[in-house]
Formats: structure tokens, sequence, C-alpha cells
């Protein structure tokens, strides 16, 4: 078997394995490039392999860097079947669409202000390649084989990133009937975190794919929680209202979680809190649902009739004109919209109106990338552009670290150490490749493996 590594080569999105034996393909992942426009403009050449023969793809879980560029297979001719987890299945049906509109959106803002190189300027996919995509996907049970040819087959593991997120394994039969596992290990969450279940550590294989991203970090180990309250009650008695931008998925449920803990502790009030965010409403309804998923102290608060993300003085605003009574608002109160670094969505809306006044508290959670408007307000600037006005900011803007998704070097490495046999090929895969470089020199030391770095286009040979 070949596979040829299409994304997460040296940088953290576009996670894409084309996987190629005998006459056969299939793909692992088939995800968006996001961030700098050199990776972005990769989304729009056509895979390197006829997408009509493809024969299947994999998906390790519904993040649009390892989803988002289905659509566009579609458009491609690819129709055979999409396995995921259910749970990831469920997400995908939020997540594809959402990623529809904003492709058309964006398009039709381009052509509107004539700001592209392209005229006219086209989204990337539209809605109906999302819907073709939704209609392909075929969902596989956690740890249960699922036969992708005669000979190849696959199961996948939990790993706790996001809902439904999960690893894969691969086995398949040599000409000798040798058999050669390859595990790709998706993007690992972390131990010890709220609502989902631990990572399943890594059990071992002849091939490894594991991904990097804190490869060369190590997450505070303060306790998130402690944090949270203490940001909330500063805010709390600035008097005004406490703005929170979060990602919809995940992140949110999250934070719902430790806000509803913090109350059960008695270290706030129950303070009326709202989430702002169409797609987080829908997400933290499947997060409450998805029961096989749960942690054990989840599983305790459902078993007593609660639900710690969706407490009594929490109130959703699925639509806009719910949402636009937000304005009337007064503190105390928390609103918690998308999307997590402002970069669009309602919580533009929010900022616009809170920013002004110094009651407020706008709470950013986790990293801000480089250019965007999160990143211009936790920098401490005193004016930001909304929807072409120029806002001032006197608000308190404050930064909450310690919540991540991934695992960091630490975990990663607890993760991999109980394995029952030393993989043979060890490749590092899905981070930037300074701290893909430190995490190889870490394997090599700790394991004593001599892991490689591909590079977008690079092929292993199995
Ligand atoms: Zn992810």
């Amino acid at each position: 078997m070949e596979i040829t590594v299409l994304g997460a080569g040296r940088c953290v999105t576009g996670s894409k394995y084309l996987l190629q034996w005998k006459r056969h393909s299939a793909l692992v992942d088939c995800g968006l490039f996001q961030g700098p426009a050199e990776l972005r403009r990769r989304n729009w050449a056509p895979l390197p392999h006829p997408a009509g023969e493809l024969g299947a793809v994999l998906i390790t879980h519904a993040h649009i860097d390892h989803s988002g560029y289905l659509p566009r297979l579609c458009r491609q001719g690819f129709s055979g079947p999409v396995y995921c987890t259910p749970p990831t299945l469920e997400l995908l049906r939020v997540l594809l669409p959402d990623a529809a509109n904003i492709q058309e959106e964006e398009a039709r803002y381009a052509n509107r202000r004539g700001y592209s190189k392209h005229q006219p300027a086209l989204p990337l996919f539209r809605m109906a390649d999302a819907m073709a995509a939704l209609r392909l996907l075929e969902p596989v049970p956690f740890s249960s084989w699922r036969e992708l040819h005669p000979g190849v087959r696959f199961r996948y593991s939990r790993q706790g990133h996001i809902l439904g997120a999960a690893a894969i394994e691969l086995d398949t039969k040599g000409r000798e009937g040798d058999r050669k596992a390859i595990f790709f290990s998706g993007d690992v969450g972390r131990y010890g975190v709220p609502i989902l279940r631990d990572p399943e550590p890594y059990p071992g294989s002849d091939v490894l794919f594991v991904e990097s991203t804190y490869g060369d970090r190590r997450h505070p180990t303060s306790d998130p929680r402690a944090a949270l309250v203490e940001e909330i009650r500063a805010g709390l008695s600035r008097g005004g209202v406490i703005v929170i931008p979060a990602f919809a998925v995940d992140r949110t449920q999250e934070l719902l979680y430790l806000l509803h803990e913090a109350v059960v502790e008695g270290e706030l009030p129950a303070i009326p809190t709202w989430l702002d965010s169409p797609m987080g409403i829908e997400a933290t309804a499947l997060y409450s649902r998805a029961r096989a998923e749960h942690d054990a102290e989840m599983r305790q608060y459902f078993a007593e009739g609660a639900n710690p993300i969706f407490p009594p003085n929490l109130g959703v605003t699925p639509t806009s004109s719910e949402s636009r009574k937000l304005n009337d608002l007064r503190g105390p109160a928390i609103i918690i919209s998308a999307s997590g670094m402002a970069t669009g969505g309602r919580i533009l809306h929010h900022l616009k109106l809170r920013l002004p006044d110094p009651a407020n508290t706008v709470l950013f959670v986790g990293y801000q990338a480089q250019g965007t408007k999160g990143r211009r307000l936790v920098d401490g600037e005193k004016e930001v552009r909304i929807h072409g006005e120029w806002v001032p900011v006197r608000a308190a803007v404050r930064q909450l670290g310690g919540l991540s998704a991934h695992a960091d070097a630490d975990e990663l490495i607890a993760w991999l150490s109980r394995r029952s046999s030393e993989p043979a090929t060890v490749c590092v895969v899905h981070g930037e490749y300074e701290v893909q470089q430190a995490f190889a020199a870490r394997l090599s030391e700790e394991f004593g493996w001599r892991p490689q770095i591909p590079d977008l286009g690079d092929v292993i040979v199995v």
C-alpha cells in the first residue's frame, strides 16, 4: 500500500491521506486548508487522483480541517461512501451546511465590494455540494471492524477531542497473508476534561501517523474552572454584561459545563446566561443526546435528572429576532456567541454594542490567531472596525487560557505509552514544522523511534 500525504504535512490543516493498493484507493480525512492564503489556495486544486475512482473516504472527526473538502470532492465526481462515527455524522449535518453558507456569503460579499482578483468571485463550494456530501455519510460504530475491500478493514477508537472524534486503525493483508496495521491518530483529546470520555490509548501498529498540534507545549496545570470563576466575578463587579466569544462546537459546551459546576459548588450565582449561536445550540443538543459518549461525571448528572450543559439559568436564541432582543439585556448576564475569534457571526453584533461601555467584559477563551479581530482586541487595540464602523474599546477585554481540545506533548506521550507493539514507521503530521521537529526529537528520546515528518506530496510505502 502507498500512502500519499495530501494535507497536514508540515502544517495543521487540510488533513488528507490518499491510500492506494492494487487498483484501489481511499482517502483518510478530507479536510480544508485554513489560515494563510498560500495554504488556502490549495483548496481550489483538484485531488491529484480521479475522485470518481476513490472507493471510500474515512473521516476521523467533524472539524472542517478534516472534513470540509468533502463537498468539493463530490463536485469532482466522488460518489462512494463517507464513513464516520455516528456522532460525527450528526455534527457534519450541522457543520458542512454552515461552511457552505460561509463560502456563499463570502463570495457574494467579495462581488459586492469588487475586491476579489477573480471576477466573479466563486464560493469554494455551494449548499448543494454540502448536501451531496451529507447523502454519502455512512455511520460506523466505535470499535467494530468494517471491511473496505477484501483484505482491508478498519475500525474507529474514541479520542475525546470533540464529540465523535476517533482514531482509525487500518488492518491490511499482504500477498503472503501477512498483516499490517496502520494507525491514524486523528486529533487526540485530553484526559480528565468534562463531558466526553477520555481518549483510548494508542494500541500499537506497524505504521503510525500521529498528530502533533501541541507537540512542543504543556497546557497550564491550573484549574480552568478556578480561572473562569475569577474572570466572571471580576466581570460581575464591573456591573455590565459579560460577552464570551466561543467556538460553537466543544468549547461552548465545556464553558457551559464549567459555569454550571461553579454554580453547583457555590462559587458563582446562577447568572442569567444566553447562548446566541444557532450552531452552538444545535451542538449543545447533540452533546446532550450522545449519552454513550459521556464520561462518568456527565452520566451522574443525567442520572440525577440534570443537564449541566443546559441548566435552568440558560436561555437560547436560535432566531435572529430573538438574538436582537439581547441588545436590551442588562447585567448581570452572560452572552456566549460564535465565532470564537470574532472573525464573523453574531458575536460581532454583541461586540459592536458592548465594547464602548466600560461596565462590560469581553472574555476570550483560548488561542486567538494572528490577523483576527479577537487577536487585535486581546492585544489591546483601542478601536476595532466592525461592519464598516470604528468601535471604541472601553469594555474590559480578558483572555482565558487552559481550555484546549488537543492533547499537549506530555498527554500525547502518555497516550502513546500504553502500546503493546512498536511501530516500524512513524510519521509526525498535523503540526507546524518547528513543533513537529521538537515532537519528533521527543519521540526518539523517549521511545527510540526514528520519526519522519512527511511534507505535502510525500509517499509512504507500507
Ligand atoms: Zn480537530
